[in-house]
């Protein structure tokens, strides 16, 4: 299956990923009132290493394990694996305890704003492609199958 993979030597750390993430997450799907006042979590976030200021940037998002620990570890049945290997969280089910993010060894789970319910990545998987991917103006997120993303390093 194909998962984002994030190549840090392209990124510079804009935080558009998050922006658009936000926004094909959102109700309203207007980048403006998506970010300014609706309260998501995006499911991608940009990190930095500093060493002591920022030398470099990083996207953190989730890798839909194979052998995904956050759906083993879900005690309500709300992070599951669907049929095409996209794992997902159901919003209805989730009960908040935050197992699926003690135990992502990515950290790629998120605590929404609200703390009811978590956030991860659902690879965009009901609007076509990643928004992330799409609107990344540097190339730094890319959807790729495995053997893909080991050609590119
Ligand atoms: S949330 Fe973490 S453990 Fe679960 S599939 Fe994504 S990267 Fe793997
Ligand atoms: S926080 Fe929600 S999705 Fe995560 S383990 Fe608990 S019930 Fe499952």
């Amino acid at each position: 299956m194909k998962r984002v993979y994030a190549f840090e030597n392209r990124c510079l750390g804009c935080g558009l990923c998050e922006v658009y993430c936000k926004t094909a997450h959102s109700k309203s799907k207007d980048i403006i009132k998506a970010n300014r006042n609706e309260n998501i979590t995006s499911a991608i976030v940009i990190e930095e290493i500093l060493q002591p200021k920022a030398v470099a940037y990083f996207a953190l998002q989730c890798r839909h394990c194979d052998d995904a620990k956050c759906v083993k570890a879900c005690i309500a049945g709300a992070m599951y694996k669907d049929e095409n290997g996209v794992v997902r969280n159901d919003k209805d089910k989730c009960v908040a305890c935050l197992s699926c993010l003690l135990v992502c060894p990515f950290g790629a789970v998120k605590k929404t704003e609200e703390g009811k319910t978590v956030s991860k990545c659902d690879l965009c998987i009901d609007f076509g492609a990643p928004a992330c991917v799409e609107n990344c103006p540097n190339g730094a997120l890319k959807l790729l199958d495995d053997k893909e993303a080991e050609a590119l390093k």
